[in-house]
């Protein structure tokens, strides 16, 4: 027996060990200070009414004989209620899909490593750096090249395509964790034309599409030419606080085609044989979360982040301090004041604020020198953190 020795080849991940051990220690040695995790990436305000009350209906059919659902029919492709529902929120965007396009998942995360199933491990992959750290571990665990595009201050932190890479599948997050920055139609369009030059396969992450607001492309499908060269995996975990219920979609134009074989068709394959679905009650209450109702309960949701976002941003603004995000998204990126190291920075606010947030480095080597603080803390504490978080900066 051989393991996959490319597990091997991961980074184990030892600043954010680091970073726990220092939470702990502070809280140790500190037991009076409250501590503000601005660090946390993850939602805290509960579901929309509409939500729940579609949940406890699908409860109740599921213990009504006459009612009850087992296996999702079609198992890929979600209940029909569902699928309507996405369609109508993309054509909303004036995106058109067909019923067929959609697949319906326990969220982002699990379709963006499975999506790798249906690509030759041959394949040269782009990933942006700093991002989400799971594009790159999915495909070193495969054992697949990775080339990286580098993003910075001096492009924003949103890189555009450089013809000297040679690149099959090329990873876009929009907005983007940790930077918060988000593409415009030029940059996504330059992106589309790249792919399609290279005949490559753009992997689109809109998970926090809902948090755009003004006129940016929530979907890579408002861009032309997107149909022939890009996959899109999209969640309800940011979008309607369902990280812990587990819901989210891809979507795969039913025309892309790559060596003459349909991609949606090898996804159908491997989804009928790795999958079984995703929960009626799930499904019921995430096409509740795309209702008239729901829709507004949960974009004040977003609403009430989207403001602790911008009492951040004006809090660094105010001290003259460079960031991206904290507009279109719920993270904040932040240049640590006087040059100092993202872990360096990240244990000074701890100590002189009681406030964490997350060191650069953690998403990649350009995030050295860098802070990510995220929007999903309650508003008092947010407001707290920015108070103090003023004084610090004042002080050093
Ligand atoms: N994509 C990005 C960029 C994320 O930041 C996250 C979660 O933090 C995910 C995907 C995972 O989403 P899900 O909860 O749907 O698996």
């Amino acid at each position: 027996m051989n393991i996959n020795r490319n597990f091997l080849a991961l980074c184990p991940s030892y600043l954010f060990t680091e970073v726990g051990a220092r939470i702990a220690s502070f809280r140790e040695k500190h037991p009076e200070r409250e501590l503000i995790r601005l660090s946390v990436g993850d939602v805290t305000l509960p579901l929309a009414p509409a939500v729940i009350r579609a949940m406890q209906r699908a409860v109740l059919e599921m213990g009504d004989a006459a009612t009850f659902k087992g296996y999702c029919p079609e198992t890929c492709y979600g209940y029909e209620v569902l699928t309507e529902a996405i369609r109508a929120r993309y054509a909303r965007r004036g995106v058109k899909l067909s019923a067929g396009e959609i697949f319906v998942s326990d969220g982002a995360k699990s379709d963006l490593s499975g999506i790798l199933d249906i690509f030759s491990c041959d394949n040269t992959v782009l990933v942006p750096d700093p991002v989400y750290p799971v594009y790159a571990d999915t495909n070193i665990m495969a054992g697949r090249r990775i080339v990286y595009a580098d993003a910075n201050g001096g492009n924003g932190f949103l890189p555009l395509p450089d013809e000297r890479v040679q690149a099959d599948i090329i990873y876009i997050c929009s907005p983007n964790n940790p930077t918060g920055a988000a593409y415009g139609y030029d940059g996504l369009k330059a992106w589309v034309d790249y792919a399609l030059r290279r005949n490559a396969v753009i992997l689109y992450d809109a998970a926090y599409e809902a948090f755009i607001d003004g006129d940016l492309p929530h979907s890579v499908f408002e861009v032309e030419g997107a149909r022939g060269c890009a996959i899109e995996i999209c969640s309800f975990s940011k979008t309607a606080g369902f990280t812990g219920v587990r819901c989210g979609y891809t979507v795969i134009p039913d025309t892309l085609e790559r060596e003459g074989v349909s991609l949606s068709g090898l996804w159908i394959r491997r989804q009928s044989t790795k999958f079984n679905g995703v929960s009626y009650i799930t499904q019921m209450g995430a096409a509740a979360a795309f209702g008239e109702e729901g829709e507004r309960q949960t974009a004040e949701n977003i609403a009430y982040y989207k403001r602790n976002a911008a009492a951040i941003a004006a809090l660094l603004g105010a001290n003259g301090i460079w960031y991206t995000g904290g507009r279109h998204s719920p993270y904040i990126w932040m240049r640590c004041p006087g040059g100092m190291n993202s872990l360096q920075f990240f244990g000074a606010l701890l100590e002189g604020a009681g406030v964490a947030g997350t060191p650069g480095y953690g998403f990649g080597k350009n995030g050295e020198g860098y802070l990510r603080l995220t929007a999903f803390a309650s508003a008092e504490d947010t407001a707290k953190a920015c108070t103090r978080m003023g004084d610090f900066l004042k002080r050093i």
